[in-house]
């Protein structure tokens, strides 16, 4: 079901680049020049006005509440109770992003802590003072429905928040058993926090001995850092001494992941969905086609996979490749960019995109709506959020990186994708699906990628920068479809009644890591235990949506550079759609169909051919090398 109170947290948080290398010293707020900070006076001019519109949300609740037994009688009632929890919604939305937003630029501040948790409290009591609506929605019959929107003006505004509610209603159960399935979801709820905790804090890590010969205690973070160490007895060893850890405790792990496959299975079951799959993509009205579409599609477009992997091992001078050397660097650092250079070239690259979208863009950069630099005490990682009320937001956390560049970039995706939403749809549409919200952000990207790719003639960057797009492509397409697959299999053993037990979990991993990454990968058997170290899993069939958005953005950039006045229309329409309609038909609109294999063929084609240019590239490195055996290196610094 859709949950009502969600619409208060658009927040869309970033995917990439959450890795941050911390500096020797932390800058502190007040060195930063003003128009690097926010401004939040768009949502309140002082937290004074917080405190009365605080006031205010909390005296209109009981008016809500007021509503009860009464919107599924009348037509005038229900457009009445929809247009003031809109209302609400709107200025409850504006409190909690302001709070949070405040709290994320400082978070030891207490008065700002106080205000998170003051807006917490208050969503919550507006929850509850609509917990009664779903039901009281659906059950108003389609002649009645037919009759009001004939009769009530203004309430066909709201057809399409309405026809999303009675399409689940078939799922919906009476009161008294939805009563029950609320109660039993914080118990279901319990082994992804038993597994948080296991991997976040009880499990301990040993020490390895790092590039320097230092010894260095690992963790997840510094695992990744690792991987990208030139000394392939560094990656080993950090590797299997990981994997080795979280083989103590596969059974524990297998047993808390039974269990939330269990109480997935249930509910679906409970729900009369035909399967889990089926439950947890009927929430986007995605057809479980699109699904095994995915799957079936990237499978069979597998072989420049391999190819990359041979190229990989040939470039590191090695005689087998495996899983740990997937990140170890073929190529040379890029250059740092300064954030003014970064944004100049981020427009350049977005100007197929047309004088409305590049308005918005100056807007973004010019009216601090961007925090930029990291400080003290400042959440880290990027997002793009804002209110209805106000405009979109940027967080960053820019030291300079290309992949900052491309951070950048991305949040502006999202950010954008807000801005034409807030700009063409009424509030009740004003937010979007994830399954749309990645495509805007890595649209961007991809245009980013493709404009440096046709200006850049300079063989070492474009190495670089090749190298970037093909692990961007690996890693979002091709490893979240293992894992898209791997969840799909879990799911069908438990809904067979194949016990989930470490020894099948681990089977079944290999099995189907072997399917993507073999016979050019060397999987080591204790790779078998990567189902233990992804969070998502818990997140029932969420991380298709990863590759299907990077897919259809592929198509779309490529639609929108290589087409005219209709395909930017398109697209832009899609951009200013919000939830106005389902995902699968926005993104129709905008000329992708993700329902055929279409999207994920182009963009497995174009994977291939960004891996015959590397292909190139690398050849071509090796023969300048060879032709010059004492080169005299310039500098790559920016020119
Ligand atoms: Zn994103």
């Amino acid at each position: 079901m859709r949950d009502w109170t969600m619409r208060v947290a658009g927040v869309v948080f970033a995917v990439l680049g959450l890795a941050w290398v911390a500096e020797a010293q932390e800058l502190e707020r007040k060195d930063v020049e003003d128009k690097y900070k926010w401004d939040l006076t768009a949502m309140y001019s002082d937290n004074a006005a917080w405190d009365a519109d605080y006031a205010w949300i909390e005296s209109k609740i009981p008016e809500l509440e007021a509503f009860k037994g009464k919107v599924g009688k009348s037509g005038k009632d229900l457009k009445a109770f929809l247009d003031l929890s809109v209302e609400i919604g709107g200025h409850l939305e504006n409190l909690t992003t302001y709070a949070n937003m405040s709290h994320h630029l400082d978070t030891r501040v207490p008065e700002y802590l106080a205000l998170r948790d003051r807006s917490d409290v208050i969503t919550a009591k507006y929850g509850a003072a609509l917990s009664w609506f779903s039901p009281e929605l659906t059950s108003i019959t389609d002649a009645n429905l037919t009759k009001w929107y004939k009769d009530v003006k203004g309430l066909d505004l709201y057809k399409q928040y309405i026809a999303n509610e009675m399409r689940q209603k078939a799922y919906v159960l009476s009161p008294d058993e939805e009563k029950l399935m609320a109660m039993s979801s914080e118990v279901f709820n319990q082994s992804e926090s038993a597994a948080e905790a296991l991997r976040n804090t009880d499990i301990q890590f040993p020490e390895i001995k790092g590039d320097d010969g230092k010894m260095i205690k690992l963790s997840e973070g510094k695992y990744r850092a690792l991987m990208e160490s030139g000394s392939p007895k560094v990656r080993r060893a950090a590797a299997l001494a990981l994997h080795d850890e979280y083989a103590k405790y596969k059974n524990t792990m297998a047993s808390l992941m039974a269990s939330n496959v269990g109480a997935e299975v249930f509910q679906a079951r409970a729900r009369g969905y035909n399967s889990a799959l089926h439950m947890a993509v009927d929430n986007d009205n995605v057809d479980t086609t699109v699904y095994l579409n995915l799957i079936s599609t990237v499978k069979a477009n597998l072989a420049p996979l391999q190819k990359y992997a041979k190229l990989r091992r040939e470039a590191l001078g090695l005689t087998e490749l495996h899983f740990y050397d997937f990140s170890a660097p073929i190529v040379g650092e890029a250059p740092n960019w300064e954030y003014e250079t970064g944004i100049a070239t981020i427009k350049n690259a977005l100007q197929p995109l047309g004088a409305e979208y590049m308005g918005g863009v100056e807007d973004v950069f010019s009216k601090r709506w961007v925090d930029v630099y990291e400080t003290a005490a400042k959440r880290s990682g990027a997002y793009s959020w804002g209110s209805y009320k106000s405009h979109p937001y940027m967080l960053l956390n820019y030291h300079g990186t290309l992949d900052d560049v491309f951070t950048n970039a991305h949040e502006l995706g999202h950010t954008m994708h807000t801005w034409h939403t807030y700009k063409y749809q009424p509030q009740i549409y004003a937010d979007y699906a994830i399954f749309v919200a990645e495509v805007a952000s890595t649209f961007n990207e991809a245009l980013l990628m493709d404009y440096l790719l046709a200006t850049e003639t300079d063989p070492e960057k474009r190495l670089i920068y090749v190298n970037q797009y093909i692990d961007n492509i690996q890693g979002t397409i091709i490893r979240q479809t293992l894992f898209a697959d791997f969840e799909l299999r879990m799911h069908r053993m438990y809904e067979n009644g194949e016990p989930l037990t470490a020894e099948s979990l681990s089977e079944l991993y290999r099995t189907v890591a072997s399917e993507y990454y073999a016979p050019e990968v060397v999987i080591d058997p204790q790779y078998d235990f990567t189902w233990e170290r992804i969070p998502h899993f818990y997140s029932n069939f969420y991380v298709y949506k990863y590759a299907t958005s990077m897919s259809a953005a592929l198509a779309l950039s490529e639609r929108v550079q290589n087409g005219g006045e209709q395909e930017l229309k398109d697209y832009l329409g899609f951009l200013s759609g919000g939830s106005s309609k389902y995902p699968l038909d926005l993104l129709k609109g905008a000329g992708v169909d993700m329902s055929t294999p279409q999207p994920i063929e182009a963009a497995m084609k174009k994977f291939g051919e960004l891996v015959d240019e590397l292909e190139v590239l690398l050849a071509e490195q090796k023969a300048a090398k060879e032709a010059k055996p004492k080169p005299k290196r310039k500098s790559s610094g920016l020119d």
